[in-house]
């Protein structure tokens, strides 16, 4: 339990596995922690990746952590996956006509207006985790949103395009090329002056359950923990770490993930990746790992291996299932 007797959770997240999975702890967190009002005395803190952040048209643009606010504020475009619901594209058309911007990377009109008020905030000084407080404030998410790092990290990601060897956003192999050119390596551009925030420290610090959502395990949680400290807070947490695979059966629930961890060669099952981020009493970075039951058989194997693996049903599908997934995730955690 935390101090004031409201237990703390933190949560590393990417954005839309992240997103789904917050919104099923606070569901679960309301049910078994309520305060009496409607919300939980529960407290849970999000430490979201920044590495697909950019400037974009003269803004700052967060899609990890706007995915998230949006999700957690009931604004998100759920069919489509990410953006805001009722969006339309006037202001896009505009900046097309100016040739500004990717044309392959929309930003719809209520979008921009968060873009422009993160840039504005930042433009009057302040912080990128102050910028997303005030951000939040309006779509009250139920759950605190902290950048991992104050300081820009941006993914890039060398790429062959017709036998030219280029290094583009990762955004730009993401969304323009699908994931379908190879990627020959990823590179945090700008991480070695970044240091995880104080409120970050303080999340891991005092965490009584840290979880490691189901996002991408080298683009979302690897970019975290790439920023320099991050594993060190991790690793010196007295709260046990829990993480959720985002592979069920070999493959990606959502999304292109097979593609980064080829990348780097890690093969892409719920087992390699739960070798990948290593046992915590090894030096890596969990103590137990929830895979689906598709993938039962790699249990007794990875809690040989020092990762205490539980097997329950992986998919978010909806509310119940998703808040069942957090359930399962503190039960993990012996909470
Ligand atoms: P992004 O930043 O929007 O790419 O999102 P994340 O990094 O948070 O999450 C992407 C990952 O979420 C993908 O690798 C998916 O495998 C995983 N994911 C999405 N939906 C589900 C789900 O229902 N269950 C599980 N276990 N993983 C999911
Ligand atoms: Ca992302």
């Amino acid at each position: 339990m935390g101090l004031n007797g409201g237990v703390k959770i933190t949560v590393l997240a990417g954005g839309v596995g992240g997103a789904r999975f917050l919104r099923g702890l606070r569901t679960q967190l309301r049910k078994a922690y309520p305060n009496g009002d409607g919300g939980s005395s529960a407290e849970i803190t999000a430490v979201v990746n920044t590495g697909d952040d950019m400037w974009l048209t003269g803004l700052r643009v967060c899609p990890d952590l706007d995915s998230i606010m949006y999700t957690l504020g009931g604004a998100n475009d759920d069919e489509r996956g990410w953006g805001r619901k009722d969006e339309s594209e006037r202001v896009s058309a505009e900046l097309t006509a100016y040739g500004i911007g990717w044309p392959w990377f929309t930003l719809g009109d209520l979008d921009l207006g968060t873009h422009i008020a993160r840039s504005s905030f930042l433009r009057d000084g302040l912080t990128l985790t102050e910028a997303t407080a005030r951000l939040a404030e309006r779509w009250n998410p139920g759950v605190r949103l902290l950048p991992m790092s104050d300081q820009p990290v941006e993914t890039h990601v060398d790429i062959l395009v017709d036998g030219k060897r280029r290094i583009v956003h990762f955004e730009e192999w993401w969304v323009k090329y699908r994931a379908t050119v190879p990627a020959q390596r990823f590179i945090q551009v700008g991480v070695d002056a970044a240091k995880p925030t104080p409120s970050v420290l303080r999340a891991i610090e005092q965490a009584d359950v840290i979880l490691v959502a189901p996002s991408n395990p080298v683009v979302s949680i690897g970019t975290i923990l790439g920023v320099p400290g991050m594993r060190q807070a991790l690793h010196g947490a007295r709260a046990p770490i829990v993480g959720v695979s985002p592979i069920i059966s070999g493959a990606a629930v959502r999304g292109m993930a097979d593609a980064c961890l080829t990348a780097i060669g890690v093969e892409t099952t719920a087992a390699a990746v739960a070798k990948h981020y290593g046992a915590r009493t090894r030096g890596g970075l969990l103590d137990a790992w929830l895979v689906d039951e598709a993938d039962a058989a790699a249990a007794p194997v990875l809690t040989a291996a020092g990762i205490r693996t539980t097997v329950v049903p992986l998919w978010m599908n909806d509310a119940d299932t998703s808040a069942q997934l957090a359930a399962d995730a503190l039960a993990a955690a012996r909470f």
